[in-house]
């Protein structure tokens, strides 16, 4: 059976890799709309190669040459964020939502509202309003597919039926490009060291979160929203070579895990295909090979942003959205050169100390305590380049 298939941020790492399950597997998905940020012309030849009805691009200074890039198709088109919005709406059973950062957020609530199946991998939308979706979801009957391969492991060795079973969560972290350097060390990297990772290849937010330490904070904050368990049973643990991609350990012992090689189409085709599994090329694992598993405990110290998440998710409230919204500027300071990789984690801390935090019920009041966040961080970037 055919189903209709959205992915939104069709033209980044996740979604590019979401594409090529659909050309692998003819028949299967009916492409209904791709969006991208701005890159016009791989949104198109990926709008033309797929069949989509719709692409949506989100700069609004980019309608002209989406047009222009897909004349003669007959694929419609739409620019700004609303189109984005409008592209989420329209009707598709499946929608992967692989936009980065909380500019996810509008368009993942159009599918949650409407009850659509949700691959969901865009994490900063479920850090910043993770109660607010999560009671949309429910509310509409939609189902949230993890893509993030943590979670994705954790959601097929999870007990659905009885979460009473489970004592512990434990997700795997690689421990990133500078898991064995001293802060010092740390303190000239480029952005081109930070995107190194050692074990998966993704798009460059998610890279230098990585290096950072805070996307496996991130991961913990979207753990606690996609798993009915308390923040005093989630924990971490380094395991360099990304095998095991987490972990749940059952009242009587018994831990279970997920494998594989670290090839994010495995999570992407579990979420694309449930409740049926898909064939993937994944490389198989060949244990002989890897030889040694190995675990190591994460150092707070080394990497302060993983202790801000842990403190703004015992916060709770606004205080996950604070840390984001300060992460995602900082990030973006970094890679455009205006702050060093160590005033990431300093202008976090100093945005979560100046923004107070409060509870947070609706999604206008998440995008009011977001944009102040931002406003905040800003500030702390132009001083610093000052
Ligand atoms: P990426 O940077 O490669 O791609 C991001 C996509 O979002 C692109 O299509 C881009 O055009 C679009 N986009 C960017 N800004 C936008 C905006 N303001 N409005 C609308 N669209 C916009 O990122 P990625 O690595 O594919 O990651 C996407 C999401 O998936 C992130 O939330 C990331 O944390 C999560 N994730 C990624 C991986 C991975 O392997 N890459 C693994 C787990 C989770
Ligand atoms: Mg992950």
């Amino acid at each position: 059976m055919t189903r209709s298939l959205t992915i939104l941020g069709a033209t980044g790492s996740v979604g590019s890799q979401a594409l090529d399950l659909v050309a692998r597997n003819p028949g299967r998905w009916r492409v209904e709309a791709l969006t991208a940020g701005s890159d016009v012309v791989r949104l198109a030849e990926a709008a033309r190669a797929c069949g989509a009805r719709f692409a949506a691009v989100a700069d609004a200074g980019k309608g002209q040459a989406l047009k222009e890039a897909l004349a003669g198709s007959g694929i419609e088109s739409g620019a700004g964020p609303e189109a984005v919005v409008e592209a989420a709406a329209r009707d598709a059973e499946i929608v992967i939502t692989a936009i980065v950062g909380a500019a996810g957020l509008p368009p993942t609530m159009a599918a949650v509202r409407r009850g659509a199946q949700i691959g969901i991998a865009n994490k900063e939308t479920l850090v910043c309003a993770g109660p607010v979706v999560t009671a949309a979801a429910k509310a509409h009957g939609a189902t949230l597919l993890p893509v993030d391969s943590e979670h994705n492991a954790i959601f097929q060795v999870f007990p659905h039926d009885d979460p009473a079973q489970v004592e512990r969560v434990i997700l795997t972290a690689s421990g990133g490009p500078f898991r064995s350097r001293s802060r010092e060390a740390m303190r000239g990297v480029s952005v081109a060291d930070a995107c190194k990772h050692p074990t998966w290849s993704m798009g460059a937010k998610i890279s230098i979160d990585s290096a950072t330490l805070m996307n496996k904070g991130l991961e913990l904050i979207e753990a606690g929203q996609l798993f009915p368990v308390s923040v005093d049973q989630l924990g971490v643990i380094i395991h360099p070579q990304s095998v095991i991609h987490s972990m749940v350990e059952y009242n009587d012992g018994s831990v279970l895990a997920q494998l594989g090689s670290p090839d994010m189409r495995i999570p992407i085709a579990y979420a694309m295909g449930w409740p049926e599994r898909i064939a993937t090329p994944a490389q198989r694992l060949d244990f002989a090979a890897v030889a040694q598993l190995s675990f190591e405990k994460p150092d707070l110290e080394r990497f302060p942003c993983l202790a801000l998440a842990w403190a703004a998710m015992r916060a709770g409230g606004s205080a996950p959205c604070i840390l984001n919204a300060a992460n995602e500027i900082a990030v973006a300071a970094f890679i455009e050169g205006q702050a060093g990789f160590l005033d990431i984690d300093a202008i976090v801390a100093e945005t979560l100390a100046m923004v107070p935090s409060g509870r947070v019920e609706t999604l206008e009041e998440v995008v009011a305590v977001d944009a102040t966040a931002r406003d905040v961080a800003r500030g702390l970037v132009r001083r610093r380049a000052a």
